[in-house]
């Protein structure tokens, strides 16, 4: 039988103020550490410029291109559309990281670097104050994704350029992690504090863009949700959290190259294996909470005793095939079903056995129907079958196979008969209309003597037996 779907309960809304806080602290972050950054080139003081000991230190571009990044992020958190005031920060930012690779590719010097003379730099042999090829790379991407973000533009190339942020983010941070042993020097690293900014301005233009693909489910409330609310960072962060530890264990312990390799496969697969129980877990809770939801909507929308569809059930069922034949033309037909004699039977074999007689009424009619058709009970002894594209011949021929049905029933106490009217949908009908029809087809099958089956019209079918 066809059950009706409850309705999807409305997503929630949006946490917008929380999430554009994500933005905010982002921008934030980017601000105050361009600003303690140029103060250190200004004074020339090398512990401001690094951020963080043991880090390289920040470049004066890269830091200038961090104060119009967090300028562009704060200016698009504040208004969705952030104007010119968003708009030219970007670009500055944009036209920062193209400069600088450009001067890589081609060896021209723009001069762009040359603020604030670099010993670091100058002493590695390379320009002047200029940020490295990763972080100008970096800077491309999150100015095209600030961009795109603030005229809420081409929102998959957003995403798609978010995504190779954070990827590049993750790998600078885990090439610092290794401390470069690995040999990965083709490029120049990128400093600490500058790789975990670049992250955090790819997640800030992520969650202010409209939530799509993956970030729908960001802001749904599923397991998927929750997976991606309290697994997404952790993994994201797992590979340079894995160089460090793996850094600090080869100065500590003093492990060999092949220990450390060991070592990085052993805790990659046991990551790995973390993620796939924590999936499993998820995707089990998931599974029962369908079952139940199944469960609970079976219970809404089943008759207790005779397990077939309740009066809600049909209601709805009608209401949809209604508008089916008023939006398409699929008509249906009606029939109603009530027991012949019940209270006799009730009174001569008690509730109990009437009951019984109820239940095995649903067995009846469940075996003698298609799967298509819906039958319900309509309330006490009376039961309301709709058969899809059926016209009034073919619903006779059911009716009768469901006479006959009750006939080859073997019953506790005495035979039960049924009598059915029957009814045919017409175009613009309402539901009361056509049960009233098949009601009175009903009552024309019991004054015509029970046991047998009337079209609305008043045609009797005599019964086979
Ligand atoms: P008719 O052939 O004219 O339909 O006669 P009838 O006796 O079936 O009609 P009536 O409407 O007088 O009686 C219906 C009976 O159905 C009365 C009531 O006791 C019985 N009935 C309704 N719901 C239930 C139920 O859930 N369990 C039981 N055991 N009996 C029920
Ligand atoms: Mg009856
Ligand atoms: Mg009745």
């Amino acid at each position: 039988m066809n059950l009706p779907s409850l309705a999807e309960p409305a997503p929630p809304p949006l946490q917008c103020n929380k999430v554009r806080n994500v933005a905010r602290i982002a921008a934030f972050a980017m601000l105050a550490a361009a600003a303690v950054v140029l103060l250190g080139w200004w004074l020339q003081i090398p512990a401001l410029t690094r951020l963080m000991t043991g880090a390289t230190s920040m470049k004066a571009t890269s830091a200038i291109a961090f104060l119009a990044g967090g300028l562009a992020l704060l200016g698009c958190a504040r208004r969705p559309r952030g104007g010119l005031a968003c708009f030219l920060p970007n670009l500055l930012m944009l036209l920062l990281g193209t400069a600088s690779l450009l001067e890589y590719t081609t060896g021209v010097d723009l001069f762009i670097d040359h603020l604030f003379a670099d010993p670091e730099s100058i002493a590695q042999g390379n320009p002047p104050g200029r940020m490295s090829q990763m972080t100008a790379v970096g800077f491309i991407l999150m100015g095209l994704q600030g961009l795109l973000v603030s005229r809420q533009r081409m929102p998959r190339l957003a995403h798609l350029l978010a995504g190779l942020l954070l990827s590049l983010g993750t790998l600078s941070l885990t090439m610092a992690g290794y401390g470069y042993r690995m040999g990965i020097t083709q490029v120049l690293p990128v400093a600490v504090p500058t790789a975990v900014l670049l992250l955090l301005g790819a997640l800030g233009w992520l969650v202010l863009q409209k939530p799509m693909g993956i970030m729908r489910v960001a802001y749904a409330d599923s397991p998927g949700t929750l997976l991606l609310r309290w697994a997404a960072i952790p993994a994201l962060l797992m590979p340079p959290l894995l160089a460090i530890a793996i850094r600090a264990a080869e100065q500590l312990l003093g492990w060999t190259f092949a220990e450390v390799v060991a070592a990085i496969g052993y805790l990659s697969g046991v990551g790995a294996s973390a993620m796939v129980i924590g999936m499993a877990w998820l995707l089990h809770g998931l599974d029962q909470q369908r079952q139940q939801s199944a469960r609970f909507q079976d219970a809404a929308y089943t008759d207790a005793l005779t397990r077939l569809v309740n009066r809600r059930g049909f209601d709805e069922a009608m209401e949809r095939m209604l508008q089916g034949h008023r939006e398409s033309d699929h008509g249906f037909t009606l029939l109603m079903l009530d027991l012949d004699h019940f209270k006799r039977f009730n009174d001569d074999f008690g509730h109990l056995a009437g009951d019984r007689a109820l239940q095995i009424t649903g067995q009846v009619l469940r075996g003698a129907l298609r799967p298509q058709d819906i039958a319900a009970r309509f309330g006490g002894e009376e039961f309301a079958v709709i058969l899809p594209g059926t016209d009034v011949i073919g619903a006779q021929r059911t009716a009768n196979r469901l006479l006959q049905a009750f006939h080859a029933q073997e019953w506790p106490h005495r035979p039960v008969t049924a009598s059915i009217g029957i009814a045919n949908s017409h175009p613009g009908d309402s539901a009361a209309a056509l049960i009233a029809r098949a009601d009175t087809a009903l009552y024309a099958a019991k004054s015509s003597g029970r046991d047998r089956a009337c079209e609305n019209q008043v045609t009797t079918i005599s019964s086979v037996l």
